[in-house]
């Protein structure tokens, strides 16, 4: 029997099919990227801007007195923006862009967490035709600094202490930056930044949108492959359809929703689900300062009335670790969907959320490549636990095996092969910034090649089978095995490394970092200590290894590269046979 087989399948009642925005199976519903197309404004004089579709089409359209944004802040605040008072203020930001000399194509990096700002300097980068690239704020200076090296920043947005300490140091090296904009200020700025606060107190608010193209870069998000720095993905206003029409179709959003998508706006999922997607339907979107926190979440579910709710595996463990009691004492009727999303959910947690909470979690897939859900469990179509369910009308995914320059598509029920999709959904990245070579390797024979390896069973729903490469996700953030190697080899006594993800009940996997030596030094505790702090302290909690264990040796392929999938296959006590029969993409 296969995994599919055995698991059971939770039935859609009619009503709730019917009252679903994709009422029934997906690939019935004659939807197709013309459809979506339609679902969305376009700017009054032709093209497409993301910030226009997000805030000024509903202010045009009489709707301006809705609440956009509400915003929790960690110690109690709490602060709420109508789609008026987020045109002012992203209009206020984009003028104030224009006003200090940058014009489109203007990039703006963000390192902030969840707050306002965030969300105001991304419509307002976007309204002045520029490029919003945001990063994590649990990156240390060497992750922070290798993205804003290669993205070319010309303007940071962040916190005083957080430019101090990762980004002060090495500003020197970057001359493309001319602008730093504190949201802390409190006019006393280091030398060379500007107090946010204060320029935009002093800017006007009026500014008419760039007009900018579909095919216009929008977007920067940096992600991970196995080898090389940073990958750079690029994406386009015109990925404004996907977003849209995948949060009315997949999160099954609607005006008047109470929408809490809860990552960080530092990865991909909390730009595109956390502020284009429910700002286009919308929708009243929810921002959690606050870090996890179950008791804390499930009071915020209630007291804001939350409809729709979009998290992730490593919360909803968490969730189920922290027991039924907990939600048992909180009205969470208001809820009418959930859905996960980043990293495999198991069918138990599905099940789980509809035996306690009310509603199974419905598991989406997608990276940030693909710039919107590619894959899902849709509201009004049975759930099948464990499974990423089907994709999204208009998008062609198959299973595959590649053969050379060939990609042949395997149709076999429960066959395991690489992910495909076929190229031209609208969210699609354009490129990897400045790296030609690693964008094309993505593609081959007429698809795009997403690195997952996965299965479809006869029904046409998809399962995960794991990475056909060797990045690692932890928590839900994808982590390069380079990125975290080359921070070690940094060290003096470091001659060679190699990071892996190993198995951990809360975060799905974290790394572990293997080191061999130099002449001379001396392993032990103390080494392996003072390595994970210099490792936590260049890349940040996120990044940094929980392990570092000193080898006199590392295994290699004959060519003499590390075999990374060996050392996890023994760390794990996996087979070693059939470890790299599939091909990586870049
Ligand atoms: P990122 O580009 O950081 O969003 O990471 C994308 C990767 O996360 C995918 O290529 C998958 O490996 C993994 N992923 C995303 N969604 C799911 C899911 N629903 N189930 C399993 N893995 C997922």
């Amino acid at each position: 029997m296969t995994k599919a087989d055995s698991q059971p399948i939770l039935h859609k009642s009619r009503a709730e099919r019917a009252a679903a925005n994709l009422p029934g199976d997906p690939a019935q519903s004659g939807f197709d990227w013309s459809t979506y197309r339609q679902w969305i404004d376009g700017l009054p004089g032709g093209g497409i801007n993301i910030a226009h579709e997000a805030v000024d089409r509903h202010v045009a359209q009489g709707h301006g007195a809705d609440e956009a944004l509400r915003w929790l802040g960690r110690d109690g605040a709490r602060r709420t923006f109508t789609y008026d008072d987020l045109k002012r203020e992203t209009d206020r930001f984009a003028r104030l862009l224009t006003d200090l000399g940058h014009g489109k194509g203007v990039r703006v990096f963000a390192l902030l967490g969840r707050v306002p700002a965030t969300i105001i300097a991304a419509l307002g980068t976007m309204k002045a035709g520029g490029v919003f690239c945001p990063l994590y704020s649990a990156f240390g200076p060497e992750p922070v600094r290798a993205r804003m090296t290669i993205g070319e920043a010309s303007v940071l947005v962040t916190t005083t202490a957080d430019y101090a300490r990762k980004v002060q140091p090495w500003r020197s090296d970057l001359p493309s930056l001319r602008h730093v904009l504190l949201t802390d200020g409190a006019g006393a700025e280091p030398e060379g930044t500007i107090d946010l606060g204060a320029a935009l107190a002093g800017t006007a608010s009026d500014f008419t949108i760039a007009s900018t193209s579909p095919d216009d870069m929008a977007l920067l998000h940096f992600t991970s492959g196995t080898t090389g720095k940073p990958k750079g993905a690029v994406h386009v206003h015109e990925a404004v359809v996907a977003h849209h029409a995948t949060g009315r179709l997949v999160l099954d959003l609607r005006p008047g929703d109470v929408f809490w998508c809860t990552a960080d706006p530092g990865w991909v999922t909390g730009t595109s689900y956390g502020i284009i997607a429910p700002l286009t339907n919308r929708v009243t979107m929810m921002l959690d300062e606050a870090e996890f926190d179950a008791a804390r979440w499930y009071q915020t579910l209630e007291r804001e009335q939350v409809t729709v709710w979009y998290t992730a595996p490593t919360a909803i463990r968490l969730l189920v670790k922290a027991g039924n009691e907990l939600p048992s004492r909180h009205d969470l009727s208001r809820l009418r969907f959930m859905a996960s999303v980043g990293e495999p959910l198991n069918a138990e947690a599905v099940i789980w959320g509809r035996e306690v909470l009310g509603h199974p979690f419905h598991d989406n897939w997608w990276q940030t490549e693909t710039g919107g859900i590619m894959v899902a469990n849709f509201a009004g179509m049975d759930v099948k636990p464990g499974s990423m369910g089907k994709p999204i009308p208009g998008v062609e995914a198959a299973i595959v095996a590649i053969e050379g320059e060939k990609v042949v598509p395997l149709t076999g029920a429960m066959v395991t092969g690489q992910l495909a999709l076929r190229p031209g959904w609208p969210s699609m990245f354009r490129a990897y910034l400045g790296e030609a070579a690693r964008y094309a390797a993505c593609f081959r024979d007429g698809w795009y090649l997403t690195g997952d390896l996965a299965r479809r069973d006869d029904d046409g729903y998809f399962w995960f089978a794991g990475r056909a490469d060797d990045v690692i996700k932890s928590a839900g953030h994808l982590i390069g095995p380079t990125e975290v190697e080359a921070c070690l080899l940094e060290h003096p006594a470091v001659a060679e490394a190699a990071a892996i993800g190993i198995p951990d009940e809360r975060a799905g996997e974290v790394v572990k970092a293997f080191v061999t030596l130099r002449q001379g030094q001396v392993p032990g505790e103390a080494l392996s200590r003072e390595l994970l702090g210099h490792a936590r302290k260049r890349l940040g909690a996120a990044i940094a290894p929980r392990q570092v264990e000193i080898r006199a040796d590392l295994p290699r392929t004959r060519s003499g590269k590390i075999m990374r999938r060996l050392l996890r296959a023994r760390e794990l006590g996996l087979p070693e046979g059939d470890l790299s029969t599939l091909e990586n993409p870049a």
